[in-house]
């Protein structure tokens, strides 16, 4: 296990949270904790220079152990919408795993015990790429499942949620979004991802679901994606000469597919799991209630910074009715507006996806 842990917080922070950071995300403000380092090198990843860069932006790198880093949170001094332990990559390697389901499994209890959540449910979300689930053992996996699994019964109230992040929903894409920095290792990311995904779907099911433990959740996600109201910042993929909005169902790869539907079905079946989902969620995707806009537009801001990202947003993406991203406006004015088509296009993916019947909702971006 990691005893040193990772981290990165912001430069001349006072807060005493170090290396934990409040975000205003949704209505409550969630508290962050964003580890170092990753597998992957997603270019449109928000947190690039402590993922894979090596550089000096407003956040600097921390060390600290996992003792202190819990000890920190008694310095919290307000409520909090939910916890997020995200990237870098929560789940790196074995060690940082383990470590990752202690570290939420101790976090849960302080937030319990101290009724710091501003919801009945306190949650604890970790958010990992899958990589290293698609490559981890079985026996790798049931062990951070039953670690899991034992703070929940320990505690027992409150919530852990693993979300999976894909980064595409075909081959291509998720190849293309998500390169790799170490190609020996992944050099397919989507079927990696959907490998992790099916195994720990399968080892949450039979450590947990099966037991009536039903305070473990999967989700699949996406690390971007449109906000349907006021889309900002439409990502686009050509298909035989068609534009469609990322992730929409005419683009996806049959396995993908696949893991839409077993979590579909698995999710009708585990009848609380899935009225926690409608409960959390609602019609909405779990992006959403992470302000897409804001998560957007901190790595437009530092388009001009990477040459490997501009290409990709002039190559992927159309902007159109995005009063806040203005101020960015002309660092990317060469991306053009979007036209009817592609309006209408995303007209089609809110009928499908926040217009269906509540059964067939799922968080898939
Ligand atoms: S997997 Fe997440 S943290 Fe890692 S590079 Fe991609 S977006 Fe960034």
């Amino acid at each position: 296990m990691e005893t040193e842990l990772n981290f990165a917080i912001q430069r001349n922070s006072n807060s005493s949270l170090e290396p934990w950071e409040i975000n205003n995300e949704g209505q409550h403000g969630a508290l962050v904790l964003r580890y170092r380092d990753c597998n992957l090198s997603c270019y449109l990843c928000y947190f690039q220079p402590y993922a894979y860069l090596n550089r000096t932006t407003s956040r600097r790198p921390v060390t600290s152990s996992l003792e202190t880093c819990v000890n920190q949170l008694n310095n919290l001094d307000r409520s909090i919408g939910w916890v997020r332990i995200q990237g870098g990559e929560p789940l790196l390697n074995d060690s940082r795993s383990k470590s990752t389901s202690i570290l939420a499994g101790e976090v849960l209890n302080h937030i319990v015990s101290n009724n710091l959540s501003s919801y009945e449910n306190p949650r604890i979300i970790i958010q990992t790429n899958g990589i290293w689930l698609g490559n981890a053992s079985v026996d790798k996996i049931d062990e951070f499942v039953q670690k899991i699994v034992e703070y929940l019964e320990n505690v027992g109230y409150g919530k852990i949620v693993l979300e999976i992040s894909f980064k595409g929903s075909n081959r291509e894409m998720a190849n293309s979004y998500a390169k790799s920095i170490n190609t020996t290792n992944v050099d397919d990311v989507l079927a990696t991802q959907i490998s992790g995904y099916n195994k720990l779907h399968e080892s949450i099911k039979n450590n947990a679901w099966d037991n009536d433990i039903n305070r473990l959740a999967i989700y699949p996600i996406a690390g971007f994606g449109p906000e349907i109201n006021n889309p900002g910042i439409i990502p686009i993929q050509k298909i035989e000469n068609s534009e469609y909005p990322i992730f929409h169902p005419d683009t996806w790869d049959e396995n993908f597919s696949r893991v839409i539907d077993d979590f579909r079905n698995t999710l009708s079946t585990n009848e609380s799991v899935y009225q926690d989902y409608l409960n959390s969620h609602g019609n909405k995707i779990p992006m959403e209630s992470m302000e897409p806009r804001r998560f957007q537009s901190g790595w437009i801001a530092r388009i001009n910074d990477r040459p490997q990202l501009r290409a990709f947003a002039e190559n992927n993406l159309r902007i159109i009715r995005a009063p806040r991203l203005n101020i960015f406006m002309n660092n990317i004015g060469f991306v053009p507006e979007a036209d009817e088509n592609l309006i209408q296009k995303v007209g089609e993916l809110r009928e499908v996806f926040y217009e269906a019947d509540p059964k067939s909702h799922y968080p898939y971006l």
